[in-house]
Parts: structure tokens; C-alpha cells; sequence
């Protein structure tokens, strides 16, 4: 039994606290939201008021927060508080500068610290099959790995400060190209007069195959399961896709690095939110194009 303080308690972190007590950890939560800690208080989390409240006797601190600027600031109060050798855990999706500034403050007042970000979303935070890419000290990793297990099914360690964020960002800006050419290519097909199915099954057992097609599909039919068939509920909503995006992009500016089919993506999904569709699956962009037509 760990003794873990989890600080975010929304759509992500409620679930994978929930999952935690479950494990049988005692886990004591604080988010800025009532009614969230409230929800989290029925699965089993015990409620604090003030953040020190969670801290107070932590070994492990959880964070799961909107973005850098929240962790930085929440990091900035648990360090003051707790004792050297406590381990902290971010598993929010953050620019990869801001992990990298949060670990440094870590090792300055001699705790461990490990950026965890997830894929998966709501339904693996859920089940407990998240995916967890792990940036840190081997020994940070190596203390971490038994609880990222409880709330994960696949564990990472990608490298030193950072690199978790830096797999996260990469991965979904490889994410939102193709869903962007999956997209665009059921549009042209259309106008070509290619059934749906007739796409599919070629593109999806061909070189055209990705996640984007085979798992995924932007148009309703060829795989049941994707949110072409549920009216494009989320899933994984656009908004959160430009966030991702827009962290690649400030990652490529600071690195150096090139990536135009990135920015191009960027813009497009910042098209996409601006007439209205933040909330809606972010395959739904096949609309636009058709739109576009
Ligand atoms: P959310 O908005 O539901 O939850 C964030 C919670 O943090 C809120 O309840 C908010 O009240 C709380 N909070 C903000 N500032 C705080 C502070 N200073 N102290 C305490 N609590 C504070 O967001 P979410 O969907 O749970 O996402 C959390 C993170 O996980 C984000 O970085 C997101 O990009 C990432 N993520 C989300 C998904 C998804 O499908 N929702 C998937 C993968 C990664």
C-alpha cells in the first residue's frame, strides 16, 4: 500500500484514482472543482481542501492537469512541502520545456520526479489500460512502474526529463497528418465515385494502411467501432488534437526541428475549432473538406 496525494481529478485523473484505490493504495485528492472532488470522493479517493491536506504524509504525488503552466504552479507548492525523496509524477499532456523545467525544480529540492503523459483516453483511464511514456531517471521509472501499472497496460521509459512529453507530442502530431490524409483521400474517392467499403478494403491492407484507416475510419460503416458511426462523439476530441498539435509545433520551433506537414495539420484543426467543432471526434474534419468542395 502507497501512500499517493492525486492533484487533477477530471475526466482523466478521476478514473485512474479511482483505479488506484481499487489496487488498494490509500489515495488522498485535491482539484480546484467541487463537484469533481466530490465524484472522486464515491470512488473511494479521500477529499482534501487545500493541496497540503493531500500532501500531508504522501510518498507519491500524481498530477494530471490542463497544462504546463498548472503543473509548474502546483509543482512549485508540493515541493515546498514535501520531504526529500518523494516522488512525483506528472501525467498531464504539457509542452516538452515546461517537464523538462518541472523535473529541474524536482532535482533541486532532491526528489524524484517522471513525466508520464497517456494515450488511451477517458474509456483506457477507465479500464485501466492507458498507455504511460515515461520520461526520468532510471530510478525514478523504476519506483513509479508498479503504480503506472495499476492505471496502465503499457509502460514506456522513454528517456531522461522530457522525453515521455516528447513521444506524446510526436506520436499525435503522426496522428493528426494521417487522420488529415485518411480524411482527404475519402473525399477524393468520393468524387471518383469509390464506394466507401471499396476504399477500405484496399487502402486498409495496402501501403495506404495506418491507425487513421484501419482502426479508426473517418466515414461511417468500414469499422464499426470508430465515431464516424456514433455521429462523431469524442472519443478523442479536435480541441484536444490542436492542443497536441500546437505542443509539437512550440516543441519544433524550440528544437529546431522541421516539420511542415505538422504546422500545415496545426492550422487546419485551429479551422476546424474556429467554426465550431472543439467538441465533436477530430475524424469529423472530413467534413470540412468535403465542405471545402
Ligand atoms: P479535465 O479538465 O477534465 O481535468 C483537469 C482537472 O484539473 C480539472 O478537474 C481542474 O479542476 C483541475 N485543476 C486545474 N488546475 C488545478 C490546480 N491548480 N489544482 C488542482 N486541480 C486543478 O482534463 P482531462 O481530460 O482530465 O485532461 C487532463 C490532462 O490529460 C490534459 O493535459 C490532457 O491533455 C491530457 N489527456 C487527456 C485525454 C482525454 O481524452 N481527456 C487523453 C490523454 C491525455
Amino acid at each position: 500500500m502507497t501512500r499517493i496525494a492525486f492533484i487533477g481529478l477530471g475526466n482523466m485523473g478521476g478514473p485512474m484514482a479511482a483505479n488506484l484505490v481499487k489496487a488498494g493504495h490509500a489515495v488522498t485528492g485535491f482539484d480546484l472543482s467541487h463537484d469533481v472532488l466530490k465524484a472522486a470522493e464515491a470512488t473511494g479517493v479521500k477529499p482534501a481542501n487545500v493541496l497540503t491536506e493531500a500532501l500531508a504524509d504522501a510518498e507519491v504525488v500524481v498530477t494530471m492537469l490542463p497544462k504546463g503552466q498548472h503543473v509548474l504552479t502546483v509543482w512549485t507548492d508540493v515541493l515546498r512541502s514535501v520531504p526529500k525523496g518523494t516522488l512525483l509524477i506528472d501525467s498531464s499532456t504539457i509542452d516538452v520545456d515546461s517537464a523538462r523545467k518541472a523535473h529541474a525544480m524536482a532535482v533541486d529540492a532532491g526528489c524524484l520526479s517522471l513525466d508520464a503523459p497517456v494515450s488511451g483516453g477517458t474509456g483506457g483511464a477507465a479500464a485501466g489500460t492507458l498507455t504511460f511514456m515515461a520520461g526520468g531517471s532510471k530510478e525514478s521509472f523504476a519506483a513509479a512502474k508498479p503504480l503506472l501499472e495499476v492505471m496502465g497496460k503499457k509502460i514506456v521509459h522513454c528517456g531522461d526529463a522530457g522525453a515521455g512529453q516528447a513521444a506524446k507530442i510526436c506520436n499525435n502530431m503522426i496522428l493528426g497528418i494521417s487522420m488529415i490524409g485518411v480524411c482527404e483521400a475519402f473525399v477524393l474517392g468520393e468524387k471518383l465515385g469509390l464506394s466507401h467499403q471499396a476504399l477500405f478494403d484496399v487502402a486498409s491492407t495496402s501501403s495506404g494502411q495506418c491507425w487513421s484507416i484501419n482502426t479508426y475510419c473517418p466515414v461511417p460503416g468500414p469499422v464499426p467501432t470508430s465515431p464516424a458511426n456514433n455521429d462523431y462523439k469524442p472519443g478523442f476530441a479536435a480541441a484536444l488534437m490542436l492542443k497536441d498539435l500546437r505542443l509539437s509545433q512550440e516543441a519544433a520551433l524550440s528544437s529546431g526541428a522541421s516539420t511542415p506537414l505538422g504546422a500545415e495539420a496545426a492550422q487546419l484543426y485551429a479551422l476546424f475549432e474556429k467554426l465550431g467543432n472543439g467538441g465533436r471526434d477530430f475524424s469529423a474534419i472530413i467534413e470540412m473538406f468535403r465542405e471545402a468542395n
